[in-house]
């Protein structure tokens, strides 16, 4: 089965990095891909360009087999909307192998409004990550998708190519991107929260606001 997880990864942080190699692990597959999407540069001055981002992941995965960086969203360059990279991967892969995406509760939540949205599931199984703080809406559209759709074991998504919504409670750390940002820029550290090299990275490239005289 091929597992993709996308996200801003504004910057990669402990808690995606965690999230990644629990599904792997309980999904028992070989490993998972991180794909980071394109922001348009206009949208908020203080993130970190696209180059900066993947090359934060890149260093976040060096040297763990279980994690891989996928790039693809980066290099089309554009919107990066879920269902083009997954129709991509469909071709890719062919129309029999196990295809899923990776999301929290907080970006399922608002799946309805991801563009396609219906055509999601007829490429690609989705793996739905609790996470605390963040509920779906039993009557909403993702709500219903859940209902019709719920896998009750991880088996079921290796038996067919896509179609299975999957809910999974897994052991997460509550990290988030914008709490290091907001960490960084008031000049607190965030060790420990990413990996070191990431963070080195932060400070030498100057990102949100870090100061690279920084020794912590
Ligand atoms: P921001 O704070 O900038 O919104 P973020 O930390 O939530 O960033 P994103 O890149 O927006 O990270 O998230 C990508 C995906 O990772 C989403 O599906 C989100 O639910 C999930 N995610 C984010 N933080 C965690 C965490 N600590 N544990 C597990 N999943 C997480």
């Amino acid at each position: 089965m091929h597992i993709v997880y996308g996200g801003t990864f504004d910057p990669v942080h402990n808690g995606h990095l965690r999230m990644a190699l629990e599904v792997s692990d309980r999904l028992g597959v070989e490993r998972v891909s991180l794909m980071p999407c394109h922001i348009p540069p206009h949208r908020d001055g203080t993130g970190a360009t696209s180059e900066q981002r993947l090359r934060m992941l890149e260093l976040a995965v060096d040297g763990e087999a279980q994690l891989r960086v996928d790039a693809r969203e980066l290099r089309r360059g554009g919107a990066s909307y879920t269902a083009d990279t997954l129709r991509q991967l469909r071709d890719e892969l062919g129309a029999d192998t196990p295809l899923a995406m990776v999301v929290g509760t907080d970006a399922f939540a608002g799946f309805d409004r991801w563009r396609e949205w219906q055509v999601i599931p007829e490429l690609a199984h989705i793996v739905v990550v609790r996470r605390s703080g963040h509920r779906v809406d039993p009557d909403g559209q993702p709500g219903r998708l859940l209902s019709e759709r719920g896998a009750r074991e991880p088996r079921e998504l290796f038996e067919r190519p896509c179609g299975a919504v999957l809910e999974l409670d897994l052991p997460l750390l509550d990290i988030s991107a914008t709490a290091i940002r907001a960490r960084i820029a008031e000049g607190r550290s965030p060790r420990y929260l990413l990996p070191d090299a990431v963070w080195r990275e932060i400070r030498q490239q100057r990102l949100y606001g870090a100061c690279p005289d920084r020794n912590f």
